[in-house]
């Protein structure tokens, strides 16, 4: 059993990829060829906004964003604490602080109180000055959108949503990729809709931010003339051959992929939840299903479910086992865990069980009756 097969999904959709492969290598067109623009079209299409623009990956979209708004020394950027290092990393290297936001606990994702609270907090230390939320939409669940974006304009700061597990998700039919300011996404190949290599995309429907981001992805080129730099940018452009890729792998997301992990999902609740904590949805949220994470009595029974699943040849994961203001990184911070009682409790009770749109009923029902005989 695979934690998410990708080769089964390849084989579906062998013909489609290998002959979108060969018409890129037969082009020649290697570097912004034709997928490129034509896999942002069904993006930005599926996604609800006007723009999308590729780029290399999931991390450099946020950072574009960021240096796209001109954020940077003296910045405070509001980020979950329970995540993946990308939305800390970026803001810190171009010089901002990220200041994390504890988790509700029930769904994985930035806690809106908890939000408000460091907003204030670092509004009255005064160093500081608050100008982006970043709420990451954790194992495929959007945030609290309706929560975070009204604090955001109370307060004036901008959200960029971080959508690289929460792409294909949805709130009352409004997709991810359309929340907030800008949102990114990932194309990682584990990652809802994922690619063959690394690859990334930003959303907006904003004209001039369009047209920054595509200068800012080009070392700061301008418009006009592409031997005068405007401003200093990335090279961060999306790869044709994994456009190409996505641009079957996108069609099948959309027709019967995210319908398909859905349907996973809920067998996977029926059966287990009499035995552990089986994740919730919010009501009118629909989850793309990143991952399927259950939570357990404590730390002990985590690690223990864990050893027994595996030695059963049932693969399972830990995300994440550490928060962000655990990370060494943040060491001189000195950040107690006491701030963050939420993340530490679900850094040590979490466990991500197989979830792919292609896992069998058999698969299913093998992974529950094994979780299902070690918890009785
Ligand atoms: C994977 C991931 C990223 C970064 O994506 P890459 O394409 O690997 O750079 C950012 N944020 C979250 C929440 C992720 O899961």
């Amino acid at each position: 059993m695979q934690f998410r097969d990708l080769k089964t999904q390849y084989h579906h959709l062998k013909k489609e990829i290998d002959d979108g492969i060969l018409a890129v290598l037969e082009s020649s067109a290697f570097i912004m060829g034709k997928p490129v623009g034509e896999l942002e079209n069904n993006l930005a299409e599926f996604a609800g906004v006007k723009h999308c623009v590729g780029c290399a990956n999931g991390t450099d979209a946020l950072q574009l964003v960021l240096m796209a708004w001109g954020i940077g020394e003296g910045d405070a950027v509001f980020t979950s604490d329970f995540t993946y290092f990308a939305s800390a990393g970026t803001s810190s290297i171009i010089g901002a602080t990220p200041v994390f936001v504890d988790i509700d606990i029930n769904t994985f994702n930035m806690c809106p109180e908890n939000l408000e609270l460091q907003i204030k907090r670092v509004l009255e230390e005064g160093k500081l000055t608050p100008k982006v939320i970043i709420p990451v939409d954790l194992f495929g669940q959007p945030a609290d959108y309706d929560s975070i974006i009204p604090i955001a304009k109370k307060y004036g700061l901008k959200v960029l949503c971080d959508g690289a597990q929460g792409f294909g998700g949805s709130i009352r039919g409004k997709n991810v990729g359309s929340f907030g300011d800008a949102s990114t996404t990932s194309f990682f190949p584990a990652k809802p809709l994922g690619c063959y290599g690394d690859g990334g995309a930003i959303f907006t429907n904003d004209d001039s931010m369009d047209e920054t981001l595509r200068s800012l992805q080009c070392q700061g080129r301008s418009p006009q003339d592409k031997y005068d730099n405007r401003s200093i940018g990335m090279n961060s452009r999306l790869d044709t051959l994994q456009a190409a890729i996505l641009i079957p792998k996108l069609k099948a997301f959309i027709e019967h992929e995210i319908d398909d992990v859905n349907r996973v999902a809920n067998k996977y609740t029926e059966a287990l939840k009499d035995y552990v904590i089986t994740p919730s949805v919010k009501e009118g949220f629909v989850s793309s299903w990143a991952q399927y994470t259950i939570r357990l009595k404590d730390n002990e029974q985590r690690n223990a479910l864990s050893l027994y699943l595996k030695e059963r040849g049932i693969p399972n994961m830990v995300y994440y086992p550490r928060g962000l203001h655990a990370q060494t990184a943040y060491k001189e911070r000195q950040l107690p865990d006491s701030m963050y009682p939420n993340t530490v409790k679900a850094t040590q009770t979490v466990l991500s069980l197989p979830m792919h749109p292609y896992l069998t009923d058999e698969e299913i029902n093998e992974v529950c009756k094994n979780i299902i005989e070690f918890i009785k």
